[in-house]
């Protein structure tokens, strides 16, 4: 089974994921993973996206198409979460041509629905723990980054709620709750 875990930056996308990774045995495809490693390797690519990753803004659609290219040709997996991609309309016709052109489906979308002003708190306040265990506090967890990458949300990434729909793929999951509680509605979306 393939899903895509939409919604906006803070949603609580990356902690869903893991848990599908960790009780279905799911692989996690997280686009920002896959840039923030790009950039800490010192990478020509790393170097490309580290300041537009770091504004907020989103890096071209060319280079995420090819991240997620390659790992769908090389990592065989019961069943892949894209968290963080699609976040374009192109992207999203992109993936659907590259799972057909893997014989495989796309399964359900759900969208984590939450309220902007959740965001801003969950965001700030991650950035504030990393920084208080000493963890490393991501570069764009601030409050002007945020702003680009809601507007960006908003402009980019929100068409794919509307496209999925139309598709018929598309299922909402309250996502202000409990993470336990999240947890269990997309359980129940997906144990369908
Ligand atoms: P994330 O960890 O998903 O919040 O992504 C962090 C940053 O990486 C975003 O703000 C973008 O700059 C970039 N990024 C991640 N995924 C994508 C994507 N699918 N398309 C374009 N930019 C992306």
């Amino acid at each position: 089974m393939n899903i895509i875990l939409l919604g906006p930056p803070g949603a609580g996308k990356g902690t869903q994921a893991r848990f599908l990774t960790d009780e279905r045995g799911m692989v996690q495809l997280s686009t920002g993973d896959m840039l923030r490693a790009a950039k800490d390797s010192g990478s020509e690519m790393g170097k490309i996206v580290a300041d537009v990753m770091a504004r907020g803004d989103l890096v071209t659609d060319e280079i995420v198409i090819g991240l997620i290219r390659e790992q769908l040709e090389t990592v065989k997996a019961n069943g892949f979460v894209f968290d963080g991609f699609p976040r374009t309309l192109a992207q999203a016709d992109a993936l659907s041509a590259l799972l057909e052109e893997q014989g495989q489906t796309l399964d359900a979308v759900i969208e984590l629905e939450v309220n902007d002003d959740v965001l801003v708190d969950r965001i700030v306040g991650r950035a504030a723990e990393a920084a208080a265990a000493g963890q490393p506090v991501r570069a764009d967890d601030n409050a002007e980054s945020l702003k680009v990458r809601l507007m960006e949300y908003y402009k980019k990434t929100s068409p794919l709620i509307g496209y999925y729909y139309a598709k018929g793929q598309l299922s909402g999951v309250d996502g202000l709750g409990e993470m336990a509680d999240v947890k269990a509605a997309i359980a129940k979306v997906l144990d369908v």
